[in-house]
């Protein structure tokens, strides 16, 4: 298969990481190691899946997840949710490294010498080049895009423009990259889409960031890639945001004026406090919570509708989520397939004891 960014070489990178090792390490592993330390769970609601646990987290911690150890035949399955394998090639994926890093270097590290959580601010990024932190930004939403990362899917017209952007701009090393961002007359259409970007608070001790973003266009594309917030407009001068489209962030910024990064010279990251970060957190908890009550509550209703001709009523359905929930498991296994259907058969049970309808 041809290389799905560059479509010359052959697509030949495998283990790719779809976002930068060094951005998501601290989400899954508190010393922010090496992707052998991470556990990963799925964040699709919709996955049953066990969590991915890296080649070496210490086997007292997967029995904290998940109550046991792992069998032979699971090991084998485990998938990281992160990497992908021959998507595109490993110029591209050199190509990548050279915006990622250089976002490490000036802009990602150099936010450490602001905020300690006390106050949000917004800052502007005068040590480093606009054009770059742009093109890291698409580099990922176009890895995003290629390997269907949650289903996200970009508005087709946004996902060429932005990989031809990485294409023609971003050269087989930084210093030709830089020269020549600066000797093209055309290089302000890579600014011509408003993006806004925000890092919450990261506390030292925690490991509880997320990868998440929105599988669609929702006025705007967002992620959440471990303690960076980012929404992104596929096209034009988009300010507008739906209420509270995207946990509460919406509303934050409204607080936040002038955060937006749209054709100005200087890049924009507002770092979020500790309230504003912890806010967002519940809020995308409750959110992924509800989500996955939905769905196992459809579950229920359409198994319950099959056995018994009929829909069930509202106790009936609480008994079930109450099954669910309500139970010792381990969070690791809580949600797998095995642990639904047994929450279904004790449901049944239970309904039997009730007494019957008046
Ligand atoms: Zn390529």
């Amino acid at each position: 298969m041809r290389c799905l960014v560059c479509d010359a070489n052959e697509a030949n990178q495998s283990g790719a990481h779809i976002f930068p090792a060094w951005m998501v390490a601290s989400a899954f592993d508190v010393e922010g190691r090496t992707r052998d330390h991470e556990i990963i769970y799925a964040v699709q609601p919709f996955d049953s899946k066990l969590p991915y646990f890296g080649n070496s987290v210490h086997p007292d911690k997967i029995g904290e997840q998940i109550g046991r150890d792992l069998t032979d035949h699971e090991i084998h399955e485990q998938k990281n949710y992160l990497t992908v394998d021959k998507l595109w090639c490993s110029k591209c994926e050199k190509r990548f490294k050279i915006v990622e890093d250089y976002f490490l270097e000036n802009v990602d590290r150099r936010l450490n010498d602001y905020s300690k959580g006390s106050k949000s601010e917004i800052i502007e990024l005068k040590h480093a080049d606009n054009y770059l932190i742009r093109l890291f930004w698409y580099s990922l939403f176009v890895r995003a895009q290629i390997s269907h990362f949650m289903g996200f899917n970009l508005y087709y017209k946004t996902y060429y423009k932005l990989k031809k952007f990485l294409n023609y701009y971003v050269k087989d090393n930084l210093q030709d990259t830089i020269q020549f961002i600066k000797s093209s007359y055309r290089k302000d259409q890579i600014l011509k889409y408003p993006l806004r970007c925000f890092k919450g608070y990261q506390n030292e001790s925690h490991s509880d960031g997320w990868i998440y973003v929105n599988n669609k266009y929702y006025k705007p594309y967002c992620f959440i890639i471990n303690n960076y917030y980012v929404q992104f407009y596929g096209k034009g001068d988009r300010a507008k945001f739906k209420p509270e489209s995207f946990f509460g962030i919406s509303g934050i910024i409204n607080k936040i004026s002038n955060a937006r990064n749209y054709k100005e010279a200087l890049f924009k990251i507002v770092l979020l406090d500790i309230n504003m970060t912890n806010e967002i957190k519940k809020r995308y908890i409750n959110y992924i919570t509800a989500v996955k009550m939905e769905y196992c509550t459809i579950m229920f209703k359409s198994f319950f509708k099959w056995k018994f001709k009929h829909n069930p009523d509202n106790t009936a359905t609480g008994i079930f989520l109450n099954e669910l929930i309500n139970n010792d498991l381990p969070q690791g296994i809580k949600y797998t397939k095995e642990n639904i259907v047994d929450a279904l058969n004790r449901t049944l049970l239970r309904i039997n004891l009730l007494p019957p309808p008046i």
